[in-house]
């Protein structure tokens, strides 16, 4: 069981217990890496998924191992929660603070500690921006393939506490694919390494385990990641599609014709515009979807590649392919894309993003389905995604002040997830389960996978200190949810499969 979130409320305990730590770290950390007052603590209410805001009880801002592991000792001593976050971008919610828990911003470990060219790999601690440190490799002519589009943001550390994905990770792989050794420290104070420089290690693989678990097994302190050699040539082709389902269909033909781009992302028309009218990227505003094709390698490789890929989306119905005719062109077909997200909080005055995965053989049948829900719900969405991956990000578009919107708009999200396990996929592709995706975690799993999830957990921190109340849904929530939604609830399509 989450035994920090089901602990019975004893608020006044609770916050006696995290006075005594603040206490003792005066003591332990200096001046500035200790944060009380109630104006400078809210700057840490939400992460990126702002609907959900909590003042967290206190925020330390430690600056080395010895201070962190002060933070971890009086934490555990005192039963106080401690929240592990990186540069708050996450979009589930993994980050939210607790009211009397410690916000543990991991942000001053932010050093690059070897470009390692021979063995091409980078050793950073967590607080290093994931842009960076394709920045300090560049020189060698190396990158990190890994790219959220929140890159330029994001620490090294969030990517991977949530197995975050990005735009090259079609070919190149998800976060997991891409660290080949960690550094954590457990809420006991003990400093695990897991893996180093080499792509296999004896022994369990921990470090799979701990890429993806939300901050709740250990505080990641160094992350060793596989740096790649920049491509001699990268091309962009957008091609145009007058129907939606066309274009979830040439997605699924392209990867059935073993070719695999670099990235392969689709827009449908309401992104299209919003990107449009922000960036001005030429997209064309009248087409159903378009769909951006990356490929790269060789010169010889590329060019036969885009002659194959653009035959194969004419086949497959695009209406119009264009390729980028130079490297101006091609920045401005990926800055639409890129800008998306901000695009759409410029036609809405708040979004939702979604994020699910799906066969990639359902996407034409899904994103109807999501259009449907948007009518019924009288709510805008534009759907931009990875569609190579088959990871849907649906940004859900409401406003706040509208009473009762905002409930609307996390119904729809759920459905939304619903959908995408009752046609095999998943919850999440890469923004996590934090604690947005809690009840989607309950469609997606029965008891007893929940219940090892639990044990797992608990060999690793047993007072259910780190990150408590995210992730993993405890099962009296998963319980109440079959009951409203198996035993009278409604299934998220008729036509589609139980769950
Ligand atoms: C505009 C925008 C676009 C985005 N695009 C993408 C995208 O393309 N792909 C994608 O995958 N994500 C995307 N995201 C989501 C987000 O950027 C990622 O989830 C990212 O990995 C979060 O990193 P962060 O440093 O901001 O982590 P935070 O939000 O601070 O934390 C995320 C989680 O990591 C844990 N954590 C942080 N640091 C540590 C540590 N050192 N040890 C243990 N646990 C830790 C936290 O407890 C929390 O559970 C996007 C977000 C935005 C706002």
């Amino acid at each position: 069981m989450d035994t920090a979130a089901t602990r019975p409320p004893d608020s006044e305990t609770a916050a006696d217990a995290l006075a005594a730590v603040v206490a003792a770290l005066r003591d332990e950390l200096p001046g500035d890496a200790l944060i009380t007052a109630e104006a400078e603590r809210r700057a840490y209410e939400c992460d990126g998924l702002s609907a959900y805001r909590q003042v967290p009880g206190a925020v330390a801002l430690p600056r080395t191992r010895d201070q962190l592991l002060a933070c971890l000792r009086l934490c555990r001593e005192h039963g106080v929660p401690l929240i592990p976050r990186g540069a708050g971008t996450g979009l589930s919610g993994g980050a939210l603070p607790s009211a009397t828990g410690l916000l543990l911003s991991m942000a001053r470990f932010n050093r690059i500690l070897e470009i390692d060219s021979a063995n091409r790999c980078a050793v950073v601690q967590p607080g290093v921006r994931n842009l960076a440190i394709s920045e300090a490799a560049a020189p060698q002519g190396l990158y990190y393939a890994p790219d959220p589009s929140s890159q330029i943001a994001c620490s090294i550390g969030g990517n991977v506490a949530e197995n975050a994905g990005g735009v090259h990770c079609l070919k190149y792989g998800l976060t997991v694919h891409n660290v080949t050794g960690l550094e954590l420290v457990t809420l006991d104070g003990e400093i695990i390494r897991l893996g180093g420089k080499t792509l296999d290690t004896p022994g369990l693989d921990l470090l799979a385990l701990m890429v993806g678990s939300e901050g709740m097994l250990g505080i990641v302190t160094e992350v060793t990641v596989r740096l790649l050699p920049r491509a001699e040539r990268t091309q962009v082709l957008m091609a145009r599609f007058d129907e939606v389902e066309a274009a979830g269909r040439a997605v699924a033909g392209i990867i059935a014709a073993g070719l695999i781009p670099a990235g392969l992302e689709m827009m449908d028309n309401a992104a299209i515009r919003a990107a449009e009218a922000f960036v001005h990227a030429d997209y064309p505003v009248d087409a159903a979807a378009i769909l951006l094709c990356e490929l790269d390698g060789t010169n010889a490789e590329v060019s036969e590649d885009v002659m194959v890929v653009r035959r194969k989306l004419l086949e497959l119905g695009a209406t119009e392919v264009r390729t980028a005719r130079d490297d101006a062109e091609r920045a401005r077909f990926w800055a639409g894309r890129k800008a998306a997200f901000p695009a759409a909080g410029r036609i809405s005055p708040d979004y939702y993003c979604m994020d699910g995965t799906i066969p990639r053989h359902q996407l034409g049948t899904v994103l109807q389905r999501i259009n449907t829900l948007s009518t019924e719900h009288g709510l805008g969405v534009c759907n931009v995604f990875h569609a190579g991956d088959g990871n849907l990000h649906p940004l859900i578009l409401y406003d706040a002040n509208q009473p009762g919107q905002l409930e609307t708009a996390e119904t729809f999200g759920q459905q939304i997830l619903e959908l995408c396990v009752a046609v095999g996929g998943t919850v999440t592709g890469e923004h996590g389960v934090g604690v947005e995706k809690l009840d989607g975690m309950c469609a997606q799993f029965a008891a007893p996978e929940l219940e090892q999830f639990h044990r797992l957990r608990r060999a690793f921190d047993p007072l259910g200190l780190l990150n408590p109340g995210k992730a993993i849904p405890t099962l009296a929530r998963c319980a109440e949810f079959s009951r409203q939604h198996i035993h009278g609830g409604e299934l998220p399509h008729p036509d589609l499969p139980r769950f």
